[in-house]
């Protein structure tokens, strides 16, 4: 039995846009990033059990019981998924994110293992949980229906070192995601300097476990040619050949403070994409 939990926002059992193949993705809940452009803003937070959403919701399908800690009941067979829960929130949390444990979780995999290619564990950012990430790879390599499966993880990278080390025995990918290669670019967007993504973009390069960069192109803030030629010269000395993921900027789902962002055409993103292809980058795809 492993008991060591995780905070899981949600579980989606077949993706194939979060790694190669079919992929169950697993989005654990909260982030230390606080991105103007997360169109998942309801993974950022961890709930401090203020009530709000109790009060707004109008099944009672949420409950707060108090105790030390004190614990969120969520009862799904009550939601309407009307996400009148989620608006009132004023950490950007979500009450129906629960704890999982690891052999919960390998249950749920094994249910679904015939018709996958592997594991994506995603956020919100994984490496904040990153002992029930590296426990679940661990008994997902351990387990002879599920050891096929390749393990990947999707991070902002803000992981330290020590943390990657902890986790390549059991790792098989990651995708890293890169706002801007521009330090004020990177901060105006993500609040951090991007030194740290950097570093974790170079180090799972050379220990063969960097599958894809994923970079988001928001015009005004990391598209101009300038900053497109220097992040190509400086993904091709950290990592050369790598697979890009070109994601163009969309405003659904994000919150009011990105209503100034604008979403990129599609010719500055083929233009974009063309630089990277010429600049070594073979593998580089638009989503
Ligand atoms: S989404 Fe579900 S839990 Fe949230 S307010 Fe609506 S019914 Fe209640
Ligand atoms: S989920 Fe948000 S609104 Fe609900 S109790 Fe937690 S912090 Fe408060």
């Amino acid at each position: 039995m492993n008991k060591t939990q995780g905070l899981v926002n949600r579980i989606i059992p077949f993706s194939s846009v979060d790694g190669p193949g079919n992929r169950l993705v697993i989005f654990l809940q909260g982030c230390n990033m606080n991105c103007i452009n997360c169109h998942n803003p309801h993974t950022i937070g961890v709930c401090n059990f203020c009530g709000l959403c109790t009060l707004k919701c109008p099944t009672k399908a949420i409950e707060i019981y108090s105790g030390e800690p004190p614990w969120i009941n969520f009862d799904q067979s009550l939601c309407l998924n009307c996400d009148l829960c989620l608006q009132v929130c004023p950490v950007y949390s979500n009450p129906r994110s629960r704890w999982m444990e690891i052999d919960e979780a390998v249950k749920i995999i094994q249910q679904k293992a015939d018709f996958l290619s592997g594991i994506t564990v995603s956020g919100g950012e994984a490496t904040l949980q990153i002992e029930f990430v590296r426990e679940l790879f661990v008994a997902i390599k351990d387990d002879a229906q599920l050891s096929r499966l390749t393990t990947f993880i999707d991070t902002n990278g803000t992981a330290p070192i020590y943390k990657w080390e902890s986790l390549l025995p059991v790792l098989d990918g990651a995708m890293v995601d890169l706002k801007a290669l521009d330090v004020g670019a990177h901060q105006s967007l993500t609040g951090r300097v991007n030194e740290l993504i950097l570093e974790t973009i170079s180090f799972l390069h050379q220990e063969g476990k960097l599958y894809e960069v994923r970079l988001l192109i928001i015009p005004d803030y990391n598209s101009s040619e300038e900053q497109i030629e220097q992040t190509v010269e400086y993904l091709s000395q950290i990592c050369p050949q790598t697979r890009i993921r070109l994601i163009p900027y969309r405003q659904h789902g994000v919150r009011s403070e990105a209503d100034h962002l604008q979403q990129p055409d599609e010719e500055l993103m083929e233009r974009i994409k063309v630089r990277f292809f010429n600049g070594g980058f073979g593998d580089t795809v638009i989503t």
